[in-house]
């Protein structure tokens, strides 16, 4: 974008994981909240001019002044919610954007684009199939939106959440998905972590890769059945090596990736 906009939105809220991991509360300042469908993304932009966190490093090449950078992010909060909007972020230390949402304090001012994009939604998922969202990093954001706005607690749709991470500590949301399990008999949840050797505490958890815990029959065990196309979505968010995997996996098992010309039961969004 040529030119600076006002910014137009407001922090609200900001929760520090770790020191590359947050989720950021944006409310918009003077206009009301876009409506949006749970998995969509909006653009957040800053100036260049905002300083970058400690934690980044250095930019070889300074951006544009005269240019918003702006990037996408999905909407973690729930779409059933009109005051906010979170965004569950990772810093890429040798980013443009992030190490500049990270410097950002409550109460400073962004930019936030007002029209909601994207077709990773469960819009037109029938409601009685039921769906896995299988997620590494920060790819959990769309599905934290969804759970709020189509999780029907003990209601006849399984949704099960497979959550994958390098450490434990990167599993953001961990708790309330764990709750959301223990209160929710149609939700199951499943986080496992591929470095379980630099964890200080030992790690009881699953380990290794989401797409290696697919071929193991975890999710099998934990479904209680083998996931079919016949009843049942997958939706893969986060990076391209996952999804390119898991969607190679998938298509040995039937399922065909959804695109805007051909339904299918894989649904894909890449970071
Ligand atoms: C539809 C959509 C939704 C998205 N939602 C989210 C979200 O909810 N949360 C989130 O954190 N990100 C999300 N992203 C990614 C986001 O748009 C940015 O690409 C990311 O935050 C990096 O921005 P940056 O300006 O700091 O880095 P850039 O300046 O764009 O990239 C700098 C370098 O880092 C590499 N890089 C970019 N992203 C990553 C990464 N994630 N890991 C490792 N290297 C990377 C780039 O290839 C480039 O070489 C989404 C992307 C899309 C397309």
């Amino acid at each position: 974008m040529v030119g600076i906009p006002e910014l137009n939105a407001v922090v609200t809220q900001k929760d520090e994981l770790t020191p590359r991991l947050m989720i950021l509360r944006v409310e918009p300042d003077g206009w009301e909240p876009p409506s949006f469908e749970a998995g969509q993304y909006v653009l957040l932009g800053l100036p260049p001019t905002v300083k970058r966190c400690v934690l980044s490093v250095e930019e070889e090449t300074l951006p544009r002044p005269d240019h918003l950078l702006r990037r996408a992010y999905s909407i973690a909060s729930s779409s059933l919610n009109g005051e906010y909007m979170d965004f569950y972020i990772r810093l890429v230390s040798t980013g443009a954007l992030t190490p500049r949402l990270f410097a950002l304090g409550v109460g400073d001012r962004l930019w936030m684009s007002g029209n909601p994009k994207g077709l990773f939604t469960l819009a037109d998922v029938p409601p009685d199939r039921d769906v896995i969202l299988v997620a590494t990093g920060t790819g959990l954001a769309p599905y934290m939106s969804m759970l709020g706005a189509y999780l029907e607690c003990g209601g006849s749709r399984r949704i099960l959440v497979l959550h994958g991470a390098t450490h434990s500590w990167d599993l953001g949301y961990r708790s309330e998905l764990e709750a959301l399990q223990h209160l929710c008999s149609n939700f199951s949840y499943i986080p496992t972590i591929d470095r379980p050797d630099d964890e200080p505490v030992q790690w009881h958890g699953r380990t290794g890769r989401v797409q290696q815990l697919w071929q193991s029959g975890d999710i099998d065990e934990a479904w209680g059945r083998t996931p079919s196309p016949e009843d049942t979505d997958v939706f893969l968010c986060g990076v391209p090596g996952m999804i390119d995997d898991m969607v190679a996996v998938l298509t040995t098992e039937s399922f065909i990736e959804h695109t805007r010309t051909v339904p299918g039961q894989i649904h894909v969004e890449r970071f």
